[in-house]
């Protein structure tokens, strides 16, 4: 007796202290997802038996088992009338361009070298693409955008010709915030709108000149990122829509062909003047490519928790599950786990999916939880969602997205992708200021952030979308400390076979972030409003238009 008597102290206190670690964590992660759940997920999913989870892999079976299998334990409804899987058909094309691309013009030839110069693809489906001798085309920054008044095609046909057109948008280093949205990119900066809007006015081909600051990427990211085999979904039209050719070029490269058609100076700032209009060059390009196709399903997964009040209106809940598969060993390790890229936001999404079937009341609108594919693709399995919608768009109220969350523990400030975009930041930011903590933008708002995750392929067809994360200032660590870890993993880990889980891996962070979009969601799931996009937005008039306003 005597003895215990003595230790009781020491207990009492080890319970005191415990008690306080408790705490802390509930300050931090304000909500019924524990990180215990997170991690138990995140040990499964980035586990090597799943092989990094690249589609059409034993590791996509392994992943999209893991995942369906969760929901239905948590007694969640099948989300795609009856099914756990949207099927999503994609076709991978591998694309061998010709080595050179040759430019005739009245003032002399280029010959461009393949990979050094120029980077080209097709997503056509077709085994072998020419462009021959088509007139070339400096189209300024290649944008048609009716809400700032800016029509770099106006009056001009480009029909079987190439443009050539500069990445991100006129407001970009322009000194002039009003011009778009000044330094911060919109979507018509981003090159897939390059290669979107290309295509719609007709063109054969589409060559974007490369610029290491506006690009917000080096000539080193084209080339890895455009060589090799692309997945792309399947189009019933076999892409026959699309240009012939997509590309890029280099910066020097672009400067000698302008200037021999007489364009010289500061390219950018000439495209940017309201008198600018597009330039033929008088030169004639030709170019080829001979694509491998191959044609396989990957899968979505979906499950739905049924509103009590307003069923037919839902909040949708996303994450990516794929990841890049097997491949570059980098000391000694070939396996792409990526743990936190993306088995944290499928764990989190998981957590949530949970804490939804354990909350009373039940929320009054359904709720859908949608594991998606091909996000590393380029985008794809939201892609296929957004466009093959299994809920009306116009009765889903806003889309919730988690990618790569913070593995570094609760942050004061809590970031926003492409902050300023819609309303439902402004529930995130309650949120946040609720627990002392706030909200932030992007670090760098011309790199164009909000069009690179999944939550923006809701966007484009008109749903808010929110994407979420923990920011830098550490809750537990002063300084900059929390600014080192994320540096860290973008400088070191992101993309790498690195990107592992382990046991002492911090998912108090990304229980943070998880806890906070439970909350919204299930405040906007007891609301009768829909959130809107704020003025300026380039994705107001699509919403505007499918709610019928
Ligand atoms: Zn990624």
């Amino acid at each position: 007796m005597k003895l215990k008597y003595t230790y009781l102290p020491v207990l009492l206190a080890a319970v005191l202290f415990v008690g306080c670690k408790q705490k802390e964590t509930t300050t931090a992660s304000t909500g019924p997802v524990t990180t215990d759940d997170i991690k138990s997920h995140i040990a499964v999913l980035a586990n090597d038996s799943l092989q990094g989870r690249k589609p059409f892999t034993a590791g996509e079976t392994k992943a999209i088992a893991y995942i369906s299998t969760q929901f239905k334990k948590l007694g969640l409804e099948p989300g795609n009338n009856g099914s756990y899987f949207q099927d999503v058909p994609m076709v991978e094309i591998k694309g061998t361009p010709t080595p050179t691309m040759n430019i005739a013009g009245a003032k002399g030839n280029f010959t461009l070298k393949a990979v050094e110069d120029f980077v080209i693809f097709s997503r056509r489906e077709e085994n072998a693409i020419q462009i021959k001798n088509a007139p070339m085309i400096f189209a300024g920054y290649g944008i048609v955008a009716p809400e700032y008044h800016w029509n770099d095609y106006a009056g001009l046909n480009v029909k079987g010709k190439v443009v050539v057109v500069l990445v991100n948008d006129p407001g970009f280093k322009s000194g002039d915030r009003t011009l778009f949205k000044g330094d911060t990119m919109t979507y018509y900066g981003r090159w897939t709108y390059k290669y979107e809007e290309a295509a719609r006015q007709g063109a054969a081909g589409v060559l974007i000149v490369h610029q290491t600051e506006p690009a917000s990427y080096g000539w080193n990211v084209i080339k890895t990122s455009n060589t090799g085999a692309k997945l792309f979904l399947q189009q019933a039209d076999k892409h026959k829509s699309r240009c012939q050719v997509e590309g890029w070029i280099t910066d020097s490269v672009a400067k000698k062909i302008l200037a021999s058609a007489g364009i010289n100076g500061d390219i950018r700032a000439l495209a940017r003047s309201k008198t600018f209009k597009a330039i033929p060059l008088n030169m004639n390009v030709s170019v080829g490519i001979t694509n491998q196709l191959k044609y396989a399903m990957s899968h979505n997964v979906i499950a739905v928790l049924k509103g009590t009040a307003r069923p037919d209106e839902n909040i949708i809940y996303t994450a990516h599950w794929d990841h890049l598969g097997i491949g570059k060993p980098v000391k000694g390790d070939s396996i792409y786990n990526g743990a936190v890229d993306n088995a944290s936001g499928v764990a989190a999404l998981l957590g949530v999916a949970k804490a939804f079937t354990q909350t009373s009341p039940k929320p009054q609108r359904s709720i859908v939880f949608l594991a998606v594919t091909g996000e590393e693709q380029g985008l794809l399995g939201s892609e296929y969602y957004a466009t093959h919608p299994i809920y009306p768009l116009n009765k889903t109220v806003g889309n919730l997205n988690m990618d790569a969350l913070g593995f570094y523990g609760p942050t004061k400030d809590i970031s926003i992708t492409g902050k300023g975009q819609n309303e439902l930041e402004d529930y995130a930011t309650a949120e946040a200021e609720k627990n002392g903590w706030h909200t932030v933008g992007d670090k760098k708002p011309g790199a164009g952030g909000y069009y690179r995750s999944d939550h923006f392929n809701f966007a484009k067809v008109g749903v808010p979308a929110l994407d979420m994360n923990v920011g830098e200032e550490s809750i537990a660590h002063p300084g900059d400390w929390g600014k080192k870890q994320s540096d860290d993993y973008n400088d070191n880990h992101y993309h790498q076979p690195s990107d592992n889980y382990s046991a002492d891996m911090d998912a108090t962070g990304m229980a943070q972030i998880a806890n906070m979009m439970f909350n919204i969601g299930y405040k906007l799931s007891n609301e009768t409003t829909f959130p809107g996009w704020k003025k300026g937005s380039e994705f107001k008039a699509i919403r505007d238009k499918s709610m019928g306003k």
